[in-house]
């Protein structure tokens, strides 16, 4: 009989907030996790160590979505270390807010090129492999805004539809090889992301959502988790929000 191999997961923006905790369950759950971070050295190594206490391989290698060569070479580096790669979480996004009247160059691209040019960096770079083996889950992290729209957040509201429309043409194209595409369109969930808002806003916030709450990264995390896992294996193409009924 042949042994079943450890599944493995790839995170974009695995140091913090949602990524890190996708890294967490991911790994309790039994994969092999490779995650790269932009700067936060400390935080990578602290959460390596830690999901590696579930008896997993777990690899941080610092990678900067926006270059696609940067990107290549830490997907390879997984793939040597870790194996074929059978889930990918696209986490890494950022945040410039202004009103578009206001917004300057640097802000649009800065935003456009890491929460949108990194998924396609990304995607482009694992789609081959996944193709060949025919099998795979992509799980892109777009927003709310992405869906409804945010005002002060054009930039970033661009960059999470254009996630959207990315995952679901994806979806058509590779459903074929046995690939699923989905996306998680969280509303405000507790990360240094919403902790940068000043407490009256979250405060107004937590007033429009039904569930009067912000949400935890774990919960976002059991979302992914569960799309990663064949228990979803007839989903692909869904826009999946977690939002605590804030669009309603
Ligand atoms: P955080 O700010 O907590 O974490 C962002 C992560 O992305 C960090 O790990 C950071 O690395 C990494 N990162 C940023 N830029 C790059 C880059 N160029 N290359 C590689 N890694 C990068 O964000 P959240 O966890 O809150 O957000 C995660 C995702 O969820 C984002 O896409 C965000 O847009 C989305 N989202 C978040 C919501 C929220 O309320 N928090 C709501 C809706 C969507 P480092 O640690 O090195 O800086």
């Amino acid at each position: 009989m042949t042994e079943k191999r450890v599944p493995v997961a790839l995170v974009s923006g695995g140091s913090r907030g949602i990524g890190r905790a996708v890294v967490l369950r991911l790994a309790a759950e039994g994969h092999d996790v490779g995650f790269c971070y932009q700067s936060n050295e400390q935080a990578a190594r602290e959460l390596e160590k830690e999901a590696g206490e579930a008896g997993v391989r777990v690899l941080a290698v610092r990678a900067d979505v926006t270059d696609a060569a940067s990107v290549k070479e830490w997907i390879a580096r997984t793939e040597s270390e870790l194996g074929p790669i059978d889930t990918v979480v696209c986490s890494a996004g950022i945040t410039r807010d202004n009103p578009l009247l206001l917004m300057s160059d640097e802000e649009w691209h800065s935003v456009l090129d890491t929460n949108l040019d990194g998924v396609y960096n990304v995607c482009r770079s694992v789609i081959f492999e996944m193709m060949k083996r025919k099998s795979g889950s992509i799980i892109n992290i777009s927003s709310v805004a992405g869906v409804h729209g945010n005002p002060t957040q054009s930039n970033y509201s661009a960059s999470k539809a254009g996630i959207i429309g990315f995952s679901k043409a994806l979806a058509k194209e590779v459903g074929r090889y046995g690939i699923r595409a989905n996306v998680v369109a969280p509303g405000f969930i507790e990360t240094d992301m919403t902790g940068a808002l000043t407490d009256k806003v979250k405060k107004d916030a937590a007033k429009q959502i039904p569930l009067r709450r912000f949400g935890q990264a774990e919960e976002v995390a059991d979302l992914v988790a569960y799309l990663a896992s064949d228990r979803a294996g007839y989903i692909t193409g869904s826009v999946l929000q977690i939002d605590g009924g804030i669009t309603i």
